[in-house]
C-alpha cells in the first residue's frame, strides 16, 4: 500500500478513510494482520494492524523488508490517449520503470481535458500492483512546442516514428548506453509532417523505427520502452 509519511521502525500510522475501508472491509484485515507499506523513499515496510476500524485503520511499523529501489532516470513522453487506454499506458510505463511520465499535446492529439490527479492515482495503483517501490512523477501536460523549448541539453530524445529511417534501434540505441534519454510516442493520428520535420532536425533527437508495421500508440509505448530498457538499461 502506498502512503505519504516517512516510514521508520516503531512508528505508528493512521490510514485515511479510503485505504482503511480497503484494508478492513475489502481485504478483511483485522488487528494483528500484516500489510506492506511503501512511500517511494524508504523501501518496503512490514506493518501490523493495531486497530481495524473501517474509518481509520492504525498500523505499527515492524521492520523494513526491502530497500528503496533507485528512481529510474528514464523520461517517457506521450501524446495522451482516451481514458482506459491512457490508464493502460500509465500502468505499463510504471511497470517498465520510467522515472517521469510527461503527457505531450501534439497537433493530432485527440484528448482535451486530462485529469492529472487520475493519472497520478493510476501511477500509484500500478506501483502497488506491480510492487514497484518508486512511483514515477506524473507531470502536467505540455505542448510539443514547450517541450522542445525547454528540453535539457544533456538528454537525448528518442523519437518513436514509424516513418523513421530504418536504422535498426540496436545500433542507434546501443550508442546511447549510459546517456540520459527520453522516449516520445506520438498520438493515434501520428505526428504532423511539420512536427516530425521539426523534431528530426533537432540535434538531440534520435528517431527509431519499431519495425515495419504501424503500431497502435499504446503498443508502441510498450515496445519502445522494452527496446530501450533491453539495449540501454535503466
Ligand atoms: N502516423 C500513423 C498513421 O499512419 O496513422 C499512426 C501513428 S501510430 C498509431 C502512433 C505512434 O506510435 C506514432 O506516432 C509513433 O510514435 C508510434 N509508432 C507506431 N508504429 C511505429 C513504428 N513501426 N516505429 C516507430 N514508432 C511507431
Amino acid at each position: 500500500l502506498y502512503v505519504e509519511p516517512d516510514l521508520s521502525a516503531g512508528a505508528q500510522l493512521t490510514l485515511g478513510k479510503e485505504q482503511s475501508l480497503y484494508l478492513a472491509a475489502v481485504l478483511r484485515k483485522s488487528v494483528g494482520d500484516e500489510v506492506v507499506l511503501f512511500n517511494g523513499r524508504d523501501g518496503a515496510w512490514l506493518c501490523r494492524l493495531i486497530s481495524d476500524s473501517k474509518k481509520s485503520v492504525q498500523l505499527e511499523l515492524v521492520e523494513r523488508i526491502a530497500g528503496q529501489t533507485p528512481v529510474s532516470d528514464l523520461w517517457y513522453g506521450f501524446a495522451p490517449l482516451k481514458s482506459e487506454r491512457l490508464d493502460y499506458v500509465i500502468q505499463k510505463a510504471v511497470e517498465m520503470g520510467v522515472g517521469t511520465i510527461q503527457p505531450v499535446i501534439t497537433r493530432y492529439t485527440q484528448v482535451n481535458r486530462l485529469k492529472h490527479e487520475r493519472m497520478v492515482a493510476n501511477a500509484i495503483e500500478a506501483a502497488e500492483q506491480c510492487e514497484v517501490l518508486s512511483v514515477p512523477s506524473v507531470e502536467p501536460e505540455m505542448t510539443l512546442e514547450r517541450l522542445i523549448d525547454g528540453w535539457p541539453a544533456d538528454r537525448t530524445l528518442i523519437l518513436a516514428d514509424e516513418s523513421a529511417a530504418s536504422s535498426s534501434p540496436v545500433e542507434t540505441l546501443g550508442s546511447l548506453k549510459g546517456h540520459k534519454v527520453g522516449i516520445l510516442i506520438g498520438p493515434e493520428g501520428g505526428f504532423s509532417d511539420e512536427e516530425r520535420a521539426k523534431l528530426i532536425a533537432l540535434p538531440y533527437v534520435v528517431p527509431i523505427s519499431l519495425g515495419p508495421r504501424i503500431l497502435r500508440a499504446d503498443t508502441a509505448a510498450v515496445a519502445a520502452l522494452a527496446v530501450i530498457q533491453a539495449i540501454i538499461g535503466d
